[in-house]
């Protein structure tokens, strides 16, 4: 695997790649990588021949009150497990490298970029389209790969890339989940013992809401079980996405209405 630091030096691996005649599949990450995150690599896999991750945390898509300064950052640990999983190319870009003029962003946004997150994180989706943006013009990818678990996050970023008229085909890959139905996310890490388990039932009660459509009930249950508070269930796209907080760690998880 090539640990790479820089856009020029990116640039020329790919150049190369391709000539050769590889497929680039991309998977952007924050790190403090997980099975989740392997599990969109395995995707990538079935996608392509070089498989590219990036690990930046990204400033932009935080809020001055978010957990930007204390979010897990493992480098070391996260390249291992990238090795073991056959990755190609590793991307460990530099806030300079991928902002060198600045943070602004003129990029429109579309209807996807409403509502949901978006009313509770208002500038969250500027912050992901100006970075992956960015991520793409430095990789220039074949096809890139998004977690369904941040599911407005993937119609976005599909929009973006429309919008863009960017030459890259964008795949969802199935949210991991542990035994117990909870999804898998770097902020897990956050959860106390006690709080893992509130947080088991976040997904059992968005299955329960499919049979039932009783959102208002759904919501009076996960502050029953021990959530503090709801920012959203709601259904769009055929599924029902929620966004709940545990003390300090806010969750989100969604599911197909079937
Ligand atoms: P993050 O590092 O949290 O920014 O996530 C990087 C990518 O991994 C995003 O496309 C996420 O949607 C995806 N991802 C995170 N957790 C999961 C999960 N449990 N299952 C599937 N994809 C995930």
């Amino acid at each position: 695997m090539k640990i790479i630091h820089t856009i020029n030096e990116l640039s020329s691996e790919i150049s190369l790649r391709r000539n050769k005649g590889d497929k680039i599949g991309f998977v952007p990450t924050m790190g403090a990588l997980h099975d989740g995150h392997l599990s969109l690599i395995e995707c990538a896999r079935d996608h392509s021949s070089c498989i590219v991750v990036s690990i930046f945390v990204n400033p932009t898509q935080f809020a001055p009150n978010e957990d930007f300064g204390s979010y897990p950052r493992m480098q070391e640990s996260d390249a291992a497990k990238l090795k073991l999983a056959g990755v190609d190319i590793l991307f460990l870009p530099t806030e300079d490298d991928l902002y060198p003029d600045g943070k602004d962003c003129n990029i429109k946004m579309g209807d996807a970029a409403k509502g949901l997150e978006a009313t509770f994180r208002p500038t969250h989706f500027d912050g992901v389209v100006n970075v992956v943006s960015r991520l793409f013009n430095a990789v220039k990818p074949d096809i890139a790969i998004f977690g369904e678990k941040d599911f407005q996050q993937l119609q976005v970023i599909k929009e973006m890339t429309a919008f863009l008229q960017m030459p890259i085909t964008i795949i969802g890959a199935p949210i991991y989940r542990d035994n117990h139905g909870l999804a898998l996310s770097s902020r897990n890490a956050y959860l106390s013992d006690s709080e893992i388990e509130i947080a088991r039932s976040l997904n059992k009660i968005l299955r329960q809401v499919c049979q039932t459509r009783n959102l208002k009930a759904a919501k009076d249950e996960l502050l029953s079980i021990g959530f503090d508070k709801i920012d959203y269930i709601e259904m769009r796209w055929n599924r029902i996405l929620a966004a709940a907080w545990l003390g300090k760690t806010r969750l989100i998880d969604n599911i197909t209405i079937k």
